[in-house]
């Protein structure tokens, strides 16, 4: 009887095990400022544009070693975070100051949602919610290519932060998903498992995921379609 119990509980506790992020970790619902896995920035020896920005531990330290790095050989040129975790509260605020100036505009969900996601991610479907995405220096791609600062710390950055273990997720070349981005950072071996388990809990339990997200239009647009589109549309060099 005992076995029969212990095989019923293994049988249970894999589909369980199998996803290791749990939702309200991937959809950013979590106060980051006090949760035991996260550094404040400003505690360390990274340059921030703003205090109160959290990462977590080993992306924290791996970002550390990259930026004394580049110092070294670029002393006088910025490496400055200028966004790293950003919870769903806070991606929300983004969401809706946008819905309520576009919406009127084209009067259209669908349309006012893509518009929005050139340069925003829905709440519930950005990687700065995981804890290992970083921002660095500006978000403009005229920075990164016509900035002479911006195109020496560009080159090093795709040259070197493989290095230290990260990816550039919004690469040139996609079918589809965000704009290039040459200045969003993701730690790939903690953010691959979280992709991973996203796509996994998009496909598996689709409707879990989808009801937590109640931001402004979510009910009005082809959320599930673009959430695959917009979260899993990214450098395949930040999956493998
Ligand atoms: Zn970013």
């Amino acid at each position: 009887m005992k076995k029969k119990i212990l095989f019923l509980l293994l049988i249970i506790s894999v589909p369980i095990m199998a996803n290791t992020v749990p939702l309200n970790k991937l959809i950013g619902q979590f106060n980051e400022k006090t949760d035991k896995e996260f550094v404040a920035l400003d505690t360390t020896v990274l340059p921030v544009n703003k205090s109160g920005m959290y990462l977590q531990k080993e992306p924290t330290e791996q970002l550390i070693k990259a930026y004394q790095a580049f110092k070294q050989q670029h002393p006088n040129i910025p490496f400055i975070i200028v966004s790293a975790t950003r919870n769903y509260a806070y991606q929300n605020s983004i969401w809706q100051r946008k819905w309520n100036t576009l919406f009127p505009k084209f009067n259209n969900a669908q349309r006012t949602a893509q518009d929005i996601l050139q340069y925003s991610s829905m709440p519930g479907s950005s990687r700065h919610h995981w804890g290992t995405d970083i921002d660095i220096t500006s978000v403009s791609s005229d920075y990164f290519h016509h900035n002479q600062q911006g195109k020496i710390l560009y080159q090093w950055l795709e040259e070197n932060m493989p290095k230290y273990g990260f990816c550039r997720p919004f690469n040139e070349g996609r079918s589809g998903g965000y704009l290039p981005e040459e200045w969003h950072w993701s730690y790939q071996p903690i953010a691959k498992a979280y992709l991973m388990a996203y796509k996994t809990a998009l496909q598996q339990d689709t409707q879990s995921v989808l009801s937590q997200l109640n931001f402004d239009g979510h009910d009005k647009i082809t959320l599930k379609a673009l959430l695959e589109e917009y979260v899993l549309n990214v450098n395949t060099e930040c999956i493998n």
